[in-house]
Protein backbone atom coordinates (compact mmCIF):
# COMPACT_ATOMS: atom_id res chain seq x y z
CA UNK A 1 0.00 0.00 0.00
CA UNK A 2 3.05 2.50 0.99
CA UNK A 3 4.34 2.34 -2.33
CA UNK A 4 1.22 2.50 -4.64
CA UNK A 5 -0.42 5.37 -2.57
CA UNK A 6 2.64 7.63 -3.80
CA UNK A 7 1.94 7.13 -7.28
CA UNK A 8 0.62 10.10 -9.65
CA UNK A 9 -2.72 7.78 -9.97
CA UNK A 10 -3.11 5.40 -7.51
CA UNK A 11 -6.24 3.78 -8.58
CA UNK A 12 -4.87 3.49 -12.39
CA UNK A 13 -1.52 1.92 -10.63
CA UNK A 14 -3.79 -0.73 -8.87
CA UNK A 15 -5.72 -1.41 -12.34
CA UNK A 16 -2.99 -2.16 -14.15
CA UNK A 17 -1.15 -4.60 -11.86
CA UNK A 18 -4.97 -6.52 -11.14
CA UNK A 19 -4.80 -6.78 -15.19
CA UNK A 20 -1.00 -7.63 -15.03
CA UNK A 21 -2.65 -10.38 -12.62
CA UNK A 22 -5.29 -11.71 -14.97
CA UNK A 23 -3.03 -11.60 -18.04
CA UNK A 24 0.09 -13.63 -16.64
CA UNK A 25 -0.40 -17.02 -16.50
CA UNK A 26 3.57 -18.76 -16.63
CA UNK A 27 6.81 -17.33 -15.52
CA UNK A 28 8.35 -14.05 -17.55
CA UNK A 29 11.83 -12.53 -17.55
CA UNK A 30 11.97 -8.73 -18.98
CA UNK A 31 14.92 -6.66 -18.84
CA UNK A 32 14.45 -2.57 -18.61
CA UNK A 33 17.30 -1.33 -20.75
CA UNK A 34 17.73 2.48 -18.94
CA UNK A 35 18.78 2.77 -15.51
CA UNK A 36 16.36 5.76 -14.98
CA UNK A 37 13.72 2.95 -15.55
CA UNK A 38 15.63 0.74 -12.67
CA UNK A 39 15.24 3.05 -10.58
CA UNK A 40 12.19 4.08 -10.46
CA UNK A 41 11.31 0.67 -10.66
CA UNK A 42 13.00 0.13 -7.26
CA UNK A 43 12.36 2.81 -5.87
CA UNK A 44 8.58 2.24 -5.97
CA UNK A 45 8.74 -1.11 -5.59
CA UNK A 46 7.08 -2.04 -9.05
CA UNK A 47 9.76 -5.22 -9.26
CA UNK A 48 8.43 -6.52 -5.95
CA UNK A 49 4.47 -5.42 -6.47
CA UNK A 50 4.49 -7.70 -10.04
CA UNK A 51 3.01 -10.97 -9.47
CA UNK A 52 4.94 -13.87 -8.79
CA UNK A 53 7.36 -15.17 -11.75
CA UNK A 54 7.24 -11.81 -13.50
CA UNK A 55 11.11 -10.93 -13.37
CA UNK A 56 12.71 -7.62 -14.12
CA UNK A 57 15.97 -8.20 -14.97
CA UNK A 58 18.30 -4.33 -14.70
CA UNK A 59 20.07 -3.99 -18.15
CA UNK A 60 23.00 -1.82 -18.80
CA UNK A 61 21.85 1.21 -19.38
CA UNK A 62 23.51 3.62 -17.05
CA UNK A 63 25.75 5.54 -19.83
CA UNK A 64 28.46 6.67 -16.27
CA UNK A 65 28.37 2.76 -15.39
CA UNK A 66 29.53 1.62 -19.05
CA UNK A 67 31.89 4.11 -19.30
CA UNK A 68 35.47 2.40 -19.98
CA UNK A 69 38.07 2.31 -17.65
CA UNK A 70 40.44 3.38 -19.86
CA UNK A 71 37.99 6.75 -21.03
CA UNK A 72 38.13 7.59 -17.25
CA UNK A 73 41.57 6.89 -16.55
CA UNK A 74 42.66 8.93 -19.93
CA UNK A 75 40.83 11.66 -18.78
CA UNK A 76 41.96 12.06 -15.50
CA UNK A 77 45.41 12.12 -17.33
CA UNK A 78 44.53 15.23 -19.61
CA UNK A 79 42.83 16.63 -16.40
CA UNK A 80 46.32 16.85 -14.35
CA UNK A 81 47.96 18.51 -17.39
CA UNK A 82 48.51 22.47 -17.03
CA UNK A 83 46.65 24.50 -19.04
CA UNK A 84 43.54 21.68 -19.34
CA UNK A 85 40.29 22.58 -18.10
CA UNK A 86 38.55 19.45 -18.06
CA UNK A 87 34.21 19.59 -18.06
CA UNK A 88 31.88 16.88 -17.47
CA UNK A 89 28.47 16.18 -16.33
CA UNK A 90 29.11 15.75 -12.39
CA UNK A 91 27.83 12.19 -12.24
CA UNK A 92 31.41 11.40 -14.07
CA UNK A 93 33.57 12.61 -10.89
CA UNK A 94 32.73 10.42 -8.17
CA UNK A 95 33.43 7.38 -10.69
CA UNK A 96 36.87 5.14 -9.22
CA UNK A 97 39.41 5.02 -11.88
CA UNK A 98 41.93 2.99 -11.42
CA UNK A 99 44.35 4.93 -9.03
CA UNK A 100 41.82 7.90 -7.94
CA UNK A 101 39.02 9.67 -9.37
CA UNK A 102 38.24 13.49 -10.95
CA UNK A 103 36.85 14.56 -7.86
CA UNK A 104 39.70 13.77 -5.60
CA UNK A 105 41.82 15.18 -9.09
CA UNK A 106 40.39 18.28 -8.52
CA UNK A 107 41.00 18.55 -4.90
CA UNK A 108 44.37 18.06 -5.74
CA UNK A 109 44.89 20.95 -8.00
CA UNK A 110 43.51 20.20 -11.24
CA UNK A 111 40.84 22.35 -12.92
CA UNK A 112 37.84 20.00 -13.51
CA UNK A 113 34.03 21.58 -13.78
CA UNK A 114 31.05 20.44 -14.00
CA UNK A 115 29.14 21.73 -16.45
CA UNK A 116 25.30 21.00 -17.04
CA UNK A 117 25.02 21.25 -21.23
CA UNK A 118 27.95 20.68 -23.57
CA UNK A 119 27.44 24.23 -24.91
CA UNK A 120 29.03 25.51 -21.51
CA UNK A 121 32.44 24.01 -22.18
CA UNK A 122 32.40 25.45 -25.59
CA UNK A 123 31.32 28.90 -24.02
CA UNK A 124 34.45 28.37 -21.51
CA UNK A 125 36.53 27.33 -24.55
CA UNK A 126 35.73 30.25 -26.31
CA UNK A 127 35.81 32.78 -22.88
CA UNK A 128 39.47 31.12 -22.34
CA UNK A 129 41.43 30.82 -24.91
CA UNK A 130 44.33 30.76 -23.76
CA UNK A 131 43.33 27.17 -21.71
CA UNK A 132 42.67 23.75 -24.12
CA UNK A 133 38.85 23.06 -22.67
CA UNK A 134 38.05 19.72 -23.14
CA UNK A 135 34.60 18.15 -22.47
CA UNK A 136 34.27 14.29 -21.59
CA UNK A 137 31.21 13.43 -24.15
CA UNK A 138 29.58 9.71 -22.39
CA UNK A 139 26.51 8.52 -22.88
CA UNK A 140 23.53 6.94 -25.22
CA UNK A 141 22.28 7.85 -28.06
CA UNK A 142 20.05 10.75 -25.52
CA UNK A 143 23.49 12.90 -24.75
CA UNK A 144 25.19 12.40 -28.69
CA UNK A 145 22.69 15.01 -30.00
CA UNK A 146 24.01 17.91 -27.47
CA UNK A 147 27.77 17.09 -27.80
CA UNK A 148 27.76 16.95 -31.58
CA UNK A 149 25.83 20.47 -31.32
CA UNK A 150 28.79 21.37 -29.04
CA UNK A 151 31.42 20.15 -31.93
CA UNK A 152 29.39 21.60 -34.82
CA UNK A 153 29.32 25.13 -32.78
CA UNK A 154 33.28 25.01 -31.80
CA UNK A 155 33.51 24.31 -35.46
CA UNK A 156 31.76 27.32 -36.41
CA UNK A 157 33.26 29.33 -34.34
CA UNK A 158 36.49 28.01 -35.18
CA UNK A 159 37.85 27.14 -31.32
CA UNK A 160 41.35 25.54 -31.55
CA UNK A 161 41.16 25.10 -27.54
CA UNK A 162 38.31 23.23 -27.42
CA UNK A 163 38.37 19.28 -27.50
CA UNK A 164 35.61 16.55 -26.79
CA UNK A 165 37.13 12.69 -24.96
CA UNK A 166 34.26 10.77 -26.67
CA UNK A 167 32.78 7.89 -25.47
CA UNK A 168 29.19 7.27 -26.60
CA UNK A 169 27.16 3.94 -26.67
CA UNK A 170 24.72 2.76 -28.60
CA UNK A 171 21.79 0.66 -27.08
CA UNK A 172 20.70 -1.52 -30.03
CA UNK A 173 24.12 -3.01 -30.22
CA UNK A 174 24.27 -4.11 -26.67
CA UNK A 175 20.66 -5.73 -26.84
CA UNK A 176 21.88 -7.61 -29.57
CA UNK A 177 25.25 -9.15 -27.96
CA UNK A 178 22.89 -9.87 -24.87
CA UNK A 179 20.71 -12.03 -26.80
CA UNK A 180 23.66 -13.59 -28.62
CA UNK A 181 24.85 -14.86 -25.17
CA UNK A 182 23.72 -18.65 -24.64
CA UNK A 183 23.16 -18.09 -21.46
CA UNK A 184 21.04 -14.99 -21.68
CA UNK A 185 17.69 -15.40 -19.64
CA UNK A 186 15.75 -12.15 -21.04
CA UNK A 187 12.60 -12.68 -22.91
CA UNK A 188 11.55 -9.20 -23.62
CA UNK A 189 12.45 -5.86 -23.48
CA UNK A 190 11.38 -2.40 -22.34
CA UNK A 191 13.55 -0.17 -24.49
CA UNK A 192 13.85 3.39 -23.13
CA UNK A 193 11.98 6.13 -24.17
CA UNK A 194 14.00 9.02 -24.33
CA UNK A 195 16.75 7.12 -26.07
CA UNK A 196 13.41 6.19 -28.69
CA UNK A 197 12.25 9.97 -28.84
CA UNK A 198 16.15 10.40 -30.25
CA UNK A 199 16.27 7.63 -32.09
CA UNK A 200 12.60 6.30 -33.01
CA UNK A 201 12.25 2.68 -32.91
CA UNK A 202 12.49 1.40 -36.17
CA UNK A 203 16.14 -0.01 -35.48
CA UNK A 204 14.48 -2.29 -32.76
CA UNK A 205 12.00 -3.70 -35.41
CA UNK A 206 14.99 -6.22 -37.12
CA UNK A 207 15.85 -7.36 -33.42
CA UNK A 208 12.29 -8.12 -32.17
CA UNK A 209 11.84 -10.33 -35.17
CA UNK A 210 15.13 -11.98 -35.35
CA UNK A 211 15.02 -12.89 -31.75
CA UNK A 212 11.37 -13.18 -31.14
CA UNK A 213 11.32 -10.41 -28.25
CA UNK A 214 8.21 -8.01 -27.85
CA UNK A 215 10.06 -4.47 -26.91
CA UNK A 216 8.01 -1.93 -25.59
CA UNK A 217 9.15 1.38 -25.96
CA UNK A 218 8.52 3.04 -22.35
CA UNK A 219 8.57 5.85 -20.50
CA UNK A 220 9.55 6.83 -17.18
CA UNK A 221 6.92 7.23 -14.42
CA UNK A 222 5.72 4.32 -12.62
CA UNK A 223 2.45 4.05 -14.39
CA UNK A 224 4.58 4.25 -17.24
CA UNK A 225 6.24 1.28 -16.44
CA UNK A 226 3.72 -0.82 -15.19
CA UNK A 227 1.61 -0.31 -18.68
CA UNK A 228 4.75 -0.92 -20.67
CA UNK A 229 4.96 -4.51 -18.32
CA UNK A 230 1.22 -5.50 -19.22
CA UNK A 231 2.09 -4.83 -23.19
CA UNK A 232 4.88 -6.88 -23.04
CA UNK A 233 3.51 -9.93 -20.75
CA UNK A 234 0.29 -9.39 -23.21
CA UNK A 235 2.77 -9.72 -26.04
CA UNK A 236 4.51 -12.42 -24.16
CA UNK A 237 1.53 -14.44 -23.74
CA UNK A 238 -0.17 -14.36 -27.16
CA UNK A 239 3.24 -15.12 -28.50
CA UNK A 240 3.72 -11.81 -30.42
CA UNK A 241 7.29 -10.45 -30.97
CA UNK A 242 6.65 -7.23 -32.22
CA UNK A 243 7.69 -3.43 -31.02
CA UNK A 244 5.06 -1.48 -29.26
CA UNK A 245 4.90 2.19 -27.83
CA UNK A 246 4.17 2.76 -24.80
CA UNK A 247 5.63 6.33 -25.06
CA UNK A 248 3.06 7.83 -27.21
CA UNK A 249 2.92 11.44 -25.56
CA UNK A 250 6.72 11.39 -26.36
CA UNK A 251 7.78 8.97 -29.02
CA UNK A 252 7.28 8.80 -32.98
CA UNK A 253 8.76 6.28 -35.24
CA UNK A 254 11.07 7.77 -36.66
CA UNK A 255 12.08 9.90 -33.83
CA UNK A 256 13.93 13.30 -33.56
CA UNK A 257 15.43 13.47 -37.43
CA UNK A 258 16.93 16.87 -36.79
CA UNK A 259 19.17 15.21 -33.41
CA UNK A 260 19.89 12.18 -35.87
CA UNK A 261 21.23 14.45 -38.52
CA UNK A 262 23.38 16.38 -36.14
CA UNK A 263 24.96 12.75 -34.80
CA UNK A 264 25.34 11.83 -38.26
CA UNK A 265 27.69 14.87 -39.80
CA UNK A 266 30.00 14.98 -36.38
CA UNK A 267 30.02 11.40 -35.42
CA UNK A 268 30.63 7.41 -37.11
CA UNK A 269 29.83 4.09 -35.46
CA UNK A 270 32.69 2.08 -33.92
CA UNK A 271 33.25 -0.65 -32.08
CA UNK A 272 32.88 0.72 -28.56
CA UNK A 273 34.56 -0.96 -24.74
CA UNK A 274 31.58 -1.19 -22.17
CA UNK A 275 33.02 -1.03 -18.96
CA UNK A 276 32.73 -4.85 -17.21
CA UNK A 277 31.37 -6.21 -20.10
CA UNK A 278 34.09 -5.86 -22.69
CA UNK A 279 34.12 -4.47 -26.77
CA UNK A 280 31.00 -4.85 -28.48
CA UNK A 281 31.08 -4.34 -32.47
CA UNK A 282 29.82 -1.28 -33.92
CA UNK A 283 28.48 0.00 -30.43
CA UNK A 284 29.29 3.32 -30.13
CA UNK A 285 30.45 6.71 -31.82
CA UNK A 286 33.43 8.72 -32.63
CA UNK A 287 34.60 11.70 -34.27
CA UNK A 288 33.99 11.65 -38.11
CA UNK A 289 36.07 14.02 -40.70
CA UNK A 290 36.61 17.11 -40.15
CA UNK A 291 36.02 16.95 -36.56
CA UNK A 292 38.91 14.57 -35.56
CA UNK A 293 40.74 18.13 -34.99
CA UNK A 294 38.54 18.04 -32.08
CA UNK A 295 39.31 14.38 -31.02
CA UNK A 296 40.89 15.04 -27.33
CA UNK A 297 42.28 11.34 -27.70
CA UNK A 298 44.07 12.24 -30.57
CA UNK A 299 45.07 15.84 -29.12
CA UNK A 300 46.61 14.45 -25.91
CA UNK A 301 48.44 11.10 -26.62
CA UNK A 302 49.98 10.86 -23.38
CA UNK A 303 49.47 7.40 -21.46
CA UNK A 304 47.75 6.44 -18.88
CA UNK A 305 47.87 3.45 -16.28
CA UNK A 306 47.13 0.15 -17.11
CA UNK A 307 43.34 -0.16 -16.28
CA UNK A 308 42.71 -2.45 -13.53
CA UNK A 309 39.01 -3.05 -11.96
CA UNK A 310 38.50 -3.24 -8.01
CA UNK A 311 38.82 -7.11 -7.55
CA UNK A 312 36.03 -7.40 -5.58
CA UNK A 313 33.27 -5.32 -7.62
CA UNK A 314 31.12 -7.67 -9.90
CA UNK A 315 29.64 -4.51 -11.96
CA UNK A 316 30.37 -6.64 -15.20
CA UNK A 317 27.58 -9.12 -14.11
CA UNK A 318 25.36 -7.02 -12.32
CA UNK A 319 25.25 -4.64 -15.94
CA UNK A 320 24.24 -7.77 -17.88
CA UNK A 321 21.33 -8.63 -15.65
CA UNK A 322 23.10 -11.80 -14.55
CA UNK A 323 23.43 -10.83 -10.71
CA UNK A 324 21.57 -8.29 -8.40
CA UNK A 325 24.04 -5.93 -6.80
CA UNK A 326 22.70 -7.83 -3.20
CA UNK A 327 24.95 -10.56 -4.81
CA UNK A 328 27.65 -8.63 -4.41
CA UNK A 329 30.09 -9.59 -1.36
CA UNK A 330 30.74 -5.83 -1.03
CA UNK A 331 27.38 -4.29 -1.27
CA UNK A 332 26.40 -1.76 1.65
CA UNK A 333 29.64 -2.59 3.82
CA UNK A 334 32.72 -2.39 1.73
CA UNK A 335 31.18 -0.24 -1.17
CA UNK A 336 28.26 2.51 -0.29
CA UNK A 337 27.22 5.60 -2.54
CA UNK A 338 29.51 7.44 0.29
CA UNK A 339 32.91 5.03 -0.74
CA UNK A 340 31.97 3.55 -3.87
CA UNK A 341 34.09 0.69 -5.51
CA UNK A 342 32.08 0.58 -8.68
CA UNK A 343 30.84 2.88 -10.97
CA UNK A 344 26.88 1.31 -10.94
CA UNK A 345 27.20 2.25 -6.82
CA UNK A 346 27.98 6.23 -8.38
CA UNK A 347 25.40 7.07 -10.49
CA UNK A 348 22.03 8.13 -10.11
CA UNK A 349 21.48 5.64 -12.86
CA UNK A 350 23.60 2.66 -11.01
CA UNK A 351 21.87 0.02 -10.40
CA UNK A 352 23.83 -0.34 -6.80
CA UNK A 353 22.67 2.86 -6.20
CA UNK A 354 19.36 2.56 -6.74
CA UNK A 355 19.16 -0.88 -4.27
CA UNK A 356 21.11 0.54 -1.78
CA UNK A 357 18.69 3.90 -1.73
CA UNK A 358 15.42 1.94 -1.91
CA UNK A 359 17.10 -0.28 1.44
CA UNK A 360 17.26 -3.30 -0.61
CA UNK A 361 19.38 -5.99 1.60
CA UNK A 362 20.59 -9.25 0.93
CA UNK A 363 17.86 -11.24 2.44
CA UNK A 364 14.83 -9.53 1.52
CA UNK A 365 12.57 -12.15 -0.16
CA UNK A 366 10.64 -11.50 -4.00
CA UNK A 367 7.29 -10.34 -3.04
CA UNK A 368 6.98 -8.87 0.44
CA UNK A 369 4.81 -5.82 -0.76
CA UNK A 370 1.39 -6.62 -2.38
CA UNK A 371 -0.99 -3.86 -2.89
S1 LIG B 1 27.94 -3.11 -4.95
FE1 LIG B 1 29.78 -1.90 -5.50
S2 LIG B 1 31.42 -3.42 -5.68
FE2 LIG B 1 29.46 -4.53 -5.81
S3 LIG B 1 28.95 -4.61 -8.00
FE3 LIG B 1 27.96 -2.79 -7.19
S4 LIG B 1 29.45 -1.15 -7.57
FE4 LIG B 1 30.59 -3.07 -7.77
Amino acid sequence: MKYLDEYRDPALARRLLGELRRTATRPWRIMEVCGGQTHTLVRQGIDELLPAGIRMIHGPGCPVCVTPLEILDRAMVIAARPGVTLTSFGDMLRVPGTETDLLSLRARGADVRIVYTPMDAVRLAAGHPDREVVLLAVGFETTAPANAMAVLHAARLELANFSVLVSHVLVPPAMTALLNDPGCEVQAFLAAGHVCAVMGWAEYEPIAARYRVPIVVTGFEPLDLLEGILMTVRQLEHGRHEVENQYVRAVRRSGNTDAQDAVRTVFRVTDRAWRGIGTLPGSGLELTEPYTRFDAARRFAAGAPSPAEDPECIAGAVLTGARLPTDCPAYGTRCTPRRPLGAPMVSAEGTCAAFHAAGRTKDMPKGVLQP
